[in-house]
């Protein structure tokens, strides 16, 4: 099973890495998408020395367009992008199309107890940093079914608040995405059956006549009721392939006498998966879901890391992912300037900062907020040890 993601779009509105100076970063920021360009947009106007570095390839690229961002609604996702990395140039903050491949914490941080980060691009440039956004986003599984390729984005998507009005009142199919053998799924994740008779429950909200397709994928009692109670049907059979007519969903071919079963437009129930390389790298916490354990402004087990967008929920929206890197970037200012409270110049810790005076010390949070929104996560979060997913169980 892999993804078909498209081809990264070409690198328009990016700076040549070459024209980047040589400096220490108050900020470095992986993943150019919604969350990472709105953090960079808030910290650049926070005046801080921040750059992006992005491989250019949103999940959402394939799609001609993008529904459910308030005043930006049908917008091509590209587009949203581009004006956003165009944005950031009026703030001088940079935006450079390359692909982080590492990222460490540095002896520096050891020394002086601030942190402190170095980033190493495919190619061996290297980045330091004070502070680490990781706006990667995330994977979405999906199955080698010829013809999706040709409609993912369009025709196909995994999303129905995203694209589940513009195929309102059509025939719908739901496609379940069985767990690849040998990779089991990862703990407190809804299973590939569950995925699929959800989707095929919520989208009786668009439209009446609505096909589930599990292909492989095991729907349980409780499932198969519920598809029932909507009125959704259920066809057994394993999908051959898409039929597809002048770009768009025409049909589902199914067993062995490839019937074609005539739909306009599939929603595929695949698993989302976190980029979680740099973040087990750094030694963060993660949940037995195998996402990060993050704040509420999406700071990390790490300190100095925040994870925001869908490299750290895998339920954001193109505008919550956004929110998301917005909220981070205020946070990092405000903690940058406690390390400035904190350290005198002769490097030593200062009396001007204290832990539980500075805006953002877990104490003042408490405070503003409630404790209840700091509980910890309900599930216990675990360290994730080489080799990756170790302790996804
Ligand atoms: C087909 C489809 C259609 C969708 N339609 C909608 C919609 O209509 N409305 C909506 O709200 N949401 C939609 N979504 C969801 C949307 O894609 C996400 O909410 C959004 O992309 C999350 O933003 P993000 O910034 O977290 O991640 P992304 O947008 O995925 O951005 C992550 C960026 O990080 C870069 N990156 C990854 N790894 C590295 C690395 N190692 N080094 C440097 N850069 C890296 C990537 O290339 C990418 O540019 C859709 C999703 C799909 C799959």
């Amino acid at each position: 099973m892999t993804s078909p993601i498209a081809p990264p779009p070409p690198p328009t509105s990016y700076r040549p890495l070459q024209a980047l100076p040589d400096q220490l970063w108050e900020c470095v920021i992986v993943g150019g998408g919604a969350a990472g360009l709105n953090a960079a947009l808030v910290l650049g106007r926070a005046r801080r020395r921040v750059v992006v570095l992005d491989s250019g390839s949103p999940l959402n690229a394939p799609a001609p367009h993008m529904h459910g961002f308030l005043s930006r609604d049908g917008t091509s996702p590209l587009e949203l992008l581009r004006i956003g990395r165009a944005e950031l140039e009026a703030y001088g903050v940079p935006v450079v199309a390359a692909h982080v491949s590492s990222v460490s914490k540095t002896s520096l941080a050891e020394a002086a107890g601030n942190p402190h980060f170095e980033i190493t691009l495919e190619g061996g440039q290297r980045l330091r940093a004070q502070r680490l956004i990781v706006a990667h986003g995330m994977r979405l599984q999906l199955p080698e079914v010829p013809g999706l390729q040709e409609v993912w984005g369009d025709t196909a998507a995994n999303c129905p608040y995203c694209h589940g009005w513009e195929v309102r009142d059509r025939p719908l199919a739901v496609l379940g995405v069985p767990a690849t053998p040998g990779t089991p799924e990862p703990a407190g994740m809804p299973g590939a059956g569950m995925r699929a008779a959800h989707l095929g429950v919520l989208l009786t909200q668009w439209s009446p006549d609505v096909l589930v397709f599990p292909n492989g994928a095991e729907i349980d009692s409780v499932g198969m009721a519920r598809l029932e109670a909507r009125g959704v049907r259920v066809d057994p059979r394993p999908v051959v392939r898409l039929e597809v007519e002048q770009g768009k969903l025409a049909g589902i071919v199914v067993g062995r006498d490839e019937e074609v079963v005539p739909r306009e437009a599939l929603f595929v129930a695949g698993a989302p998966a976190p980029h979680d390389a740099f973040l087990a790298e750094l030694g963060a916490a993660f949940l037995p879901s195998g996402w990060p354990e993050v704040d509420f402004t999406g700071k990390t087990s790490v300190p100095g890391v925040w994870a925001v967008g869908q490299a750290a929920d895998p339920m954001h929206l193109v505008i919550s992912a956004a929110a998301s890197g917005a909220r981070a970037a205020a946070v990092i200012n405000a903690d940058l300037l406690e390390e400035v409270l904190n350290t005198s110049h002769t490097g030593h810790a200062g009396h001007a900062g204290h832990a539980d005076h500075g805006t953002f010390s877990p104490a003042n949070v408490a405070r503003l907020l409630g404790e209840q929104r700091h509980a910890p996560p309900r599930t216990a979060p675990t360290r994730r040890d080489p080799p990756r997913g170790g302790s996804r169980a």
